[in-house]
């Protein structure tokens, strides 16, 4: 039987960060079922690694549900300590709309490259899936940790090695598992409009409001907007992945295409324009607000002919006009949840100590990154949380000796 003070299992950027942190005091095992390490995060930010955000730390807690639980380890590894460990191995960074930062050579395979070179100190074990956990802290029966870290990850892409099985290594009550970040598939085929990008718009979904581009896909809806508005949907819905993988719904949404404008200022507008330029075709006057491929499908939507004049168009036409322009609905009836991008749900946070990320009923277990009940919006906000608990926990493991 090998013998390690700690073996972290699972070697995506949580389990990569934890081993770090404890590797430099501890003798530590890094278990990865993969030939190599970090597959999820060579595919992060579309290859480029949006490897955290930049948010003034209290803005950055607000934009998650558990920020009460995360504060602890945001402040133990702030943004400037994590890119430091990155910026002291030669890799600079950049940071682009909405505080996303990135490597400044745009790969993220150059981020795993140091992450791994800061693993020196850890034995690492790849092609070694951990099947069991006995209560001593036996792994497959062969390797005996005196502390255990899981930073398994969640359910979505497993191709990269995720697997809900790893939800039954925990011995932790776990919440029920959505997909997060997810495309959604609308009721409409949009296939002849699909391509085309809405700038800058608001989706909502109830009471919820989303800010952010909205891509037509062949299958239905996605973009930063949508899949920041996915997550509202998912929690919303009441269904467990680890029941059924098939989630079926019947949800409208509605997209404001003028932000920009209130109901009332557009009303005024159109007002005063129909008057002002009445023999302008109303396909040249949506100019204006909409994206010009889109104009076509959004008339025909809502059954104006586009090259009628804005003179000849009754007041009930052109109420219609404002209605959709500033809420034209979308029925959306599935995920995509093939490229759903993380997982909403995992190990009840309410049994974690926010404070060392160990578990309250199991003394020397921890957890770390999205295997625990975390996930935030798309921008850099699921690596952080990887990093700051991996770190986390990879720093209280090893404090605690025996
Ligand atoms: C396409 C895509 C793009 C994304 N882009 C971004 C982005 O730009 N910015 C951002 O913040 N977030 C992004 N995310 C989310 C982010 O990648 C994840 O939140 C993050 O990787 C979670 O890290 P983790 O270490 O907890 O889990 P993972 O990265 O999933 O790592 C878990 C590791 O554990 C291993 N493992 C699993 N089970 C076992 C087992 N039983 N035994 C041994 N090993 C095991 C797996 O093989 C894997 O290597 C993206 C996700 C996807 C899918």
């Amino acid at each position: 039987m090998k013998e390690y003070d700690i073996a972290v299992i699972g070697g995506g950027p949580a389990g990569m960060m934890a081993a770090i942190a404890a590797g430099k005091t501890s003798k530590v095992i890094l278990l990865e079922k993969n030939p190599d390490l970090g597959s999820k995060l060579l595919l992060t930010g579309g290859g480029r690694c949006n490897i955290t955000n930049n948010k003034p730390i209290k803005k950055l807690l607000n934009s998650f549900d558990n920020k009460n639980f995360l504060k602890h380890s945001f402040f133990t590894l702030t943004n400037e300590k994590l890119l430091s460990i990155f910026e002291d191995r030669g890799l600079g960074f950049i940071e682009e709309d909405d505080n996303r930062i990135f490597p400044d050579t745009e790969k993220s395979s150059d981020v795993l490259k140091v992450l791994k070179d800061c693993l020196d100190d850890v034995v690492i074990s790849y092609n070694y899936e951990v099947k069991s956990i006995r209560d001593n802290f036996i792994i497959n029966d062969e390797i005996k940790a005196d502390r255990i870290i899981i930073a398994t990850g969640g359910v979505t892409y497993p191709q990269t090695g995720c697997s809900p099985n790893n939800y039954f290594l925990t011995s932790q009550p776990i919440t029920d598992i959505k997909y997060g970040l997810v495309p959604l598939i609308t009721k409409k085929d949009l296939s002849d409009i699909a391509g085309i990008t809405l700038y800058d718009v608001t989706v909502g979904y109830k009471k919820i409001k989303v800010k952010g581009n909205v891509l037509i896909s062949h299958v239905g809806l996605t973009g930063p907007g949508i899949i920041n508005l996915s997550n509202e949907i998912s929690k919303d819905l009441s269904y467990d992945i680890l029941e059924s993988k098939e989630v079926e719904f019947d949800e409208r949404i509605a997209i404001d295409l003028c932000p920009d404008f209130t109901h009332d200022e557009l009303k005024e507008k159109f007002t005063k324009d129909f008057q002002d330029k009445g023999k302008t075709m109303v396909k040249n006057y949506l100019k204006m607000f909409l994206t010009n491929s889109f104009i076509d499908f959004f008339l025909g939507e809502i059954n104006l002919g586009g090259e009628t004049q804005l003179s000849r168009i009754n007041k009930k036409s052109k109420n219609r006009l404002i209605e959709n322009l500033k809420s034209f609905p979308f029925e959306v009836v599935s995920f995509n949840d093939r490229l759903a991008k993380v997982t909403i749900g995992g190990v009840d946070l309410s049994n974690i100590n926010p404070k060392t990320m160990e578990s309250t009923s199991i003394p020397n277990l921890y957890f770390a990154g999205e295997i625990l009940d975390l996930h935030g919006p798309t921008g850099g906000y699921n690596l952080k949380i990887a990093f700051s608990t991996g770190y986390l926990a990879g720093l209280s493991a090893c404090e605690k000796r025996f």
